[in-house]
């Protein structure tokens, strides 16, 4: 059955118990989607729960209907009722992942849940665990899936500001404002017919990229000026930041959004890494321009993922020893990436 006719019939009759929930560390994209699907399929009188498996940058708190989130991580009550909604759900919905991995704790309930479940996502990577699968890694973001699926659904009359903010949001972010490969006059039509629903553009772009704490900014110069290493041989340069650093520049979740962009933003680089020690290990994001596959680096070397352009993974060696890994492997891929 094709997908839409699929989804529609599903969610005829009765309202239904929906979850919708999103990967770990959820950026923009998967939030502003999550939330734009949940304020649609609530307007068809549908039960809808969203369920972030770790909790969200704070210069996104300003979405429509974030208050609402529950953050599996954030508390054992929260875990509690997560559980609960997904065991009851008729419906679940997974938003911006298509591997279950991606859900962290969550990944086990979410199998085991009697729950149709549907996936709408772009990423490269995707398991077969969903009944439907709304997939389509040319698309530049889930967002811009959320929007075709409400208007091949005939339900484009449903769209409200809340909704297309929520999904202008996850737009705007994926595509790096409209410069990625996957921005096509699709997703400019898209999101076109969003601001027709009065997104106010100004007063997210200035929430989004115009927004930082002056110890952000702070931590931006050091981490330019003391953490980036430049590997001009093999056109790569990549941003370390140690657990102290963290710590002394007091950062938040989503401070160290976008930094890696400034290693890629060199002139003549070509791939960037941002390395970042946590308690669990050293979390890793790639960027890359042109077709230098850094979601297949992240995938075969350090546990992870993502689209061509943009992918993510970690490690459990020492930082000291997962960068000499990345120098490793980029010299060897030295004749691809120059
Ligand atoms: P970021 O570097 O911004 O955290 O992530 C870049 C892209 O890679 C995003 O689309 C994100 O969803 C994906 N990504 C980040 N970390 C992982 C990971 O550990 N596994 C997979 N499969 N994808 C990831
Ligand atoms: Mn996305």
């Amino acid at each position: 059955m094709d997908v839409i006719p699929a989804i529609k019939e599903i969610l005829l009759g009765h309202p239904k118990k929906i979850v919708i929930t999103m990967h770990t560390n959820p950026d923009a994209d998967a939030l502003g989607s999550s939330l734009g699907l949940a304020a649609f399929l609530k307007k068809k009188h549908h039960h809808v729960s969203v369920i972030a498996p770790t909790d969200y940058p704070d210069f996104l708190d300003w979405l429509p209907g974030v208050s609402e989130v529950i953050v599996y991580q954030k508390s054992p009550s929260n875990r509690e009722l997560s559980l609960k909604l997904i065991a009851q759900a008729d419906l679940i919905f997974c938003v911006d992942f298509a591997m279950l991995n991606r859900i962290n704790q969550l990944e086990q309930p979410v199998r085991d849940a009697k729950a149709i479940k549907i996936v709408i996502d772009h990423h490269l990577d995707k398991e077969n665990f969903a009944e439907i699968m709304l997939w389509d890694p040319q698309a530049a973001a889930s967002a811009e899936l959320i929007y075709n699926l409400i208007e091949s659904l005939g339900e484009a009359n449903y769209i409200d500001k809340a909704i297309a903010e929520s999904l202008y949001v996850g737009i705007i972010t994926d595509t790096v404002s409209f410069k990625t490969p996957n921005t096509t006059a699709h997703v400019h039509r898209v999101v076109a017919k969003l601001i027709e629903f009065n997104v106010d553009i100004p007063k997210i772009n200035k929430l989004v990229y115009e927004n930082n704490s002056i110890n952000k900014l702070k931590f931006l110069s050091f981490a330019l000026s003391k953490r980036l290493t430049v590997l001009p041989n093999c056109k790569t340069a990549y941003i370390t930041i140690k657990a102290p650093d963290a710590k002394k520049f007091n950062l938040n979740i989503g401070d160290t959004e976008g930094l890696v962009n400034y290693a890629l933003s060199i002139k003549g680089i070509r791939l960037a890494a941002l390395f970042k020690e946590k308690q669990d290990g050293i979390h890793i994001s790639l960027r890359s321009v042109g077709d230098f596959h850094v979601n297949t680096l992240a995938k075969e070397y350090f546990e992870g993922g993502g689209h061509k352009n943009a992918a993510g993974g970690k490690s459990n060696l020492s930082l000291e020893e997962t960068i000499a890994k990345f120098e490793e492997l980029v010299k060897a891929k030295q004749s691809i990436l120059t």
